[in-house]
C-alpha cells in the first residue's frame, strides 16, 4: 500500500471528488478537498444512476448506496413515445435477487449521502484553484485567494470546465452537441408512475424525457436542437433561458402541462457539451477524474457513474501499489479504454437519435 502519510489534494467537491475523498479518508489518507463554491453544491436535477454506478458505490461504502435507494425510485420501466403520445416501445426492467437496482434520484441526496461520510476537517470551501506547479515528487496548487497547498498527488475532479485539465492536457475545447437543454423538478406522481422513465423520441427538432425521482416528484428534460451563436460558443449557460413556447407546443398536452406546472426556480438550462477523449489522464502527479477527464453526452447516463468508478479504482490501486508513479500509470491503463468507450458511444448515440452530424460538429 502507498503510505497513508501521502498527502492528496482533490479539486472539486462534486460527486466524483466527494466520493473519492470519502473512500480515501476511510483508507486513512490525508485528504484535502477544495471546492470553489462557498458551500456544498447540492443543486442539480434528477439523475439516472445505472446499476454499474450503484455497484461502484456499494463496493466502496454500502451505507451511501442504501441512502440513495431510500431517497429515490428504482427503475422499473422504460417507455418510448412519439410526439403524438403513442407508445411504440415499453420495457419492464427485471432485477435478479440480490441485484442492485438502477436508481432515479435527485442529485442532492446523492451528494449529501456522500458528504456525510467525509469529515468536515477535509473540506476547504470557497477555494478556487487557479494554477498548479510541479517539482520533483510533489505538486503545489495555487488558489485565487493567494493560498497554496503542497502535497504528493493532486486530483482534478473539477468538472467539464476543468482548470486542472490545463495542466494535464492543455488546450482542450468543449464540443457542442447541438442541443440546448432545460431540466426541471415538479411535484407530480401521476405522469410517470413508480419507477417509470419516459422518453419522447426526437422529432421536429426536439426531444424530451420525464422520470419519477420518488417522494412524489418528477424530473423532466427538454432538449431543442439549436446552433450556437458565435458569442455563446464555449458558454455553458444560455443568455435567454426561457423555453420557446413554439418548441414546447410540439409535445403532447399532458407532457407539456408537466413542464408548465414547474416553478421557474426549479428549472435550469444549459447547452450540452462533451469533450474529445484525452490522450492521457495524468501528468506527473496530477490526475484527472470524472467530467474533468471524460465529460460526455448524457445519452447513456454514464457521467456520474464513471466518476464513481474512477474513485473506486484509484482507492483500490492506492491500496495495491507501493509507488505513486506506477499507480498512476496503472490507473490510466485500466481506466482510459473504459472512459474512452463511454465517451465514444455516448456521443454516437446522441448523434444517432436525430441530430445531423453537421449540426453537432
Ligand atoms: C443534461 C445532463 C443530464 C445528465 N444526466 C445524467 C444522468 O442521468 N446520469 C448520470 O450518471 N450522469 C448524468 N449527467 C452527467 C453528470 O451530471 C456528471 O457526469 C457528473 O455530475 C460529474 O460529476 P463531477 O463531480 O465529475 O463534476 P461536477 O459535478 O461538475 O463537480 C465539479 C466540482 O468542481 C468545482 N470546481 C470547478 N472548478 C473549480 C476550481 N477551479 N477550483 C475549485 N473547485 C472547482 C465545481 O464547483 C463543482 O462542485 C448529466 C449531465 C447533463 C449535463
Amino acid at each position: 500500500m502507498i503510505s497513508s502519510s501521502c498527502r492528496i489534494g482533490i479539486i472539486g467537491a462534486g460527486t466524483t471528488g466527494a466520493y473519492l475523498a470519502s473512500l480515501l479518508d476511510q483508507q486513512g489518507f490525508q485528504i484535502t478537498l477544495f471546492e470553489k463554491s462557498p458551500y456544498p453544491r447540492t443543486d442539480g436535477c434528477g439523475i439516472l444512476l445505472v446499476q454499474a454506478g450503484m455497484e461502484a458505490l456499494n463496493q466502496g461504502n454500502a451505507q451511501i448506496c442504501k441512502a440513495i435507494i431510500n431517497a429515490g425510485s428504482a427503475v422499473k420501466r422504460f417507455e418510448f413515445r412519439n410526439l403524438r403520445g403513442d407508445v411504440f416501445s415499453s420495457e419492464a426492467v427485471q432485477y435478479c435477487e440480490d441485484e442492485l437496482p438502477g436508481m432515479l434520484v435527485h442529485r442532492k441526496p446523492i451528494l449529501e449521502a456522500i458528504l456525510e461520510t467525509v469529515p468536515s476537517t477535509c473540506f476547504h470551501f470557497g477555494a478556487e484553484l487557479e494554477s498548479v506547479t510541479q517539482h520533483s515528487g510533489g505538486v503545489i496548487a495555487h488558489f485565487k485567494d493567494g493560498q497554496t497547498w503542497e502535497g504528493d498527488l493532486l486530483i482534478g475532479a473539477d468538472g467539464i470546465v476543468s482548470k486542472v485539465r490545463q495542466f494535464v492536457v492543455p488546450g482542450v475545447n468543449l464540443c457542442y452537441l447541438g442541443d440546448l437543454v432545460w431540466r426541471g423538478i415538479v411535484d407530480d406522481n401521476t405522469f410517470c408512475p413508480d419507477g417509470t422513465f419516459l422518453v419522447y423520441a426526437r422529432g421536429r427538432g426536439i426531444y424530451a424525457n420525464f422520470f419519477d425521482i420518488g417522494n412524489g416528484r418528477t424530473h423532466w428534460g427538454f432538449f431543442i436542437e439549436q446552433q450556437q451563436l458565435g458569442i455563446e460558443k464555449g458558454a455553458l449557460l444560455p443568455q435567454d433561458d426561457a423555453i420557446p413556447s413554439k418548441e414546447l407546443a410540439k409535445l403532447p398536452d399532458d407532457a407539456r402541462a408537466i413542464i408548465e406546472a414547474t416553478l421557474p426556480e426549479a428549472i435550469v438550462s444549459r447547452y450540452s457539451y462533451d469533450i474529445d477523449p484525452l490522450p492521457q489522464l495524468y501528468n506527473g502527479r496530477i490526475l484527472l477524474m470524472g467530467d474533468a477527464a471524460h465529460a460526455k453526452s448524457p445519452s447513456r447516463a454514464r457521467g456520474m457513474t464513471s466518476g464513481f468508478e474512477d474513485a473506486l479504482t484509484l482507492s483500490r490501486l492506492l491500496a495495491s501499489n507501493t509507488d505513486i508513479d506506477e499507480m498512476l500509470a496503472a490507473f490510466q491503463l485500466e481506466r482510459m479504454p473504459i472512459v474512452h468507450e463511454y465517451q465514444r458511444t455516448s456521443r454516437e448515440i446522441s448523434r444517432k437519435i436525430g441530430r445531423s452530424q453537421k449540426q453537432a460538429a
